[in-house]
């Protein structure tokens, strides 16, 4: 929930900037595709996973305790 309550309060202009820079590979500019997955006890696993070169660019994993 902490999370989800910053993001709704970061600035939207910045946050936009932020998504647009997140959510294209870098090798080849493809839109990502973000999975978020729940592990349980407030964790959270990001992911973001290039569909043409099949790689996956990142993995974060938040807290939200
Ligand atoms: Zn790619």
């Amino acid at each position: 929930m902490k999370d989800i309550q910053y993001y709704e309060k970061a600035d939207s202009s910045t946050q936009k900037a932020y998504l647009k820079i997140q959510c294209n590979c870098v090798l080849c500019n493809t839109a990502l595709e973000l999975k978020f997955e729940n592990l349980g006890l407030g964790v959270v696993k990001e992911e973001a996973h290039c569909p043409q070169c099949e790689i996956r660019t990142r993995a974060k994993i938040h807290s939200l305790q």
